[in-house]
């Protein structure tokens, strides 16, 4: 069996790869959009601060441009320090889309971040990891924190 031909099977396209950031800072640039308007080099510096890797106007500007192409994105010209920068905004079509996508990607992640979620049986709230757990009554319990078991326990006590 000749492995190079195993080797020739692989999809091109690694699933880490720069295609699938690509798609990623899109959508992080939609969610940046959302939050209000921005100018092309602000959109830049926040995916190298929150996503920690460079991203280059080849990236921003044609992603931008296509969403203008949708009417989901506009832009005015605005005075940055010396400079005339384009300030780009979502249009009332821009953020509809928007919301469409947010919540099919909420869809999408939620199922897998659920399990990870636990709910404080005492007060009720999330408690996404390290859930503090103890037995009362033979059941284990999670809580968000020793003194909401520690109030649970006392008031089962008073109940039975
Ligand atoms: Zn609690």
């Amino acid at each position: 069996m000749n492995s190079a031909k195993v080797r020739h099977s692989v999809p091109s396209e690694k699933l880490e790869g720069p295609a699938l950031l690509t798609d990623f800072s899109r959508f992080y640039i939609l969610t940046l959009l959302y939050e209000g308007g921005k100018h092309g080099y602000e959109i830049m510096t926040s995916i190298e601060s929150r996503l920690g890797r460079k991203a280059s106007p080849g990236l921003v500007y044609p992603f931008l441009k296509l969403l203008q192409g949708h009417g989901y994105v506009t832009f005015r010209s605005s005075s940055v320090g010396n400079k005339q920068r384009k300030v780009y905004s979502l249009t009332p079509s821009g953020k509809a889309f928007c919301d469409r996508l947010f919540s099919q990607f909420t869809n999408m992640v939620s199922g897998a971040i659920e399990p990870t979620l636990q709910v404080c049986a005492h007060c009720g709230c999330r408690v996404f990891r390290d859930a503090y757990t103890q037995e009362i009554d033979g059941r284990r319990l999670a809580f968000c924190c020793r003194y909401c078991a520690k109030s649970y326990a006392t008031e089962m006590r008073a109940a039975g």
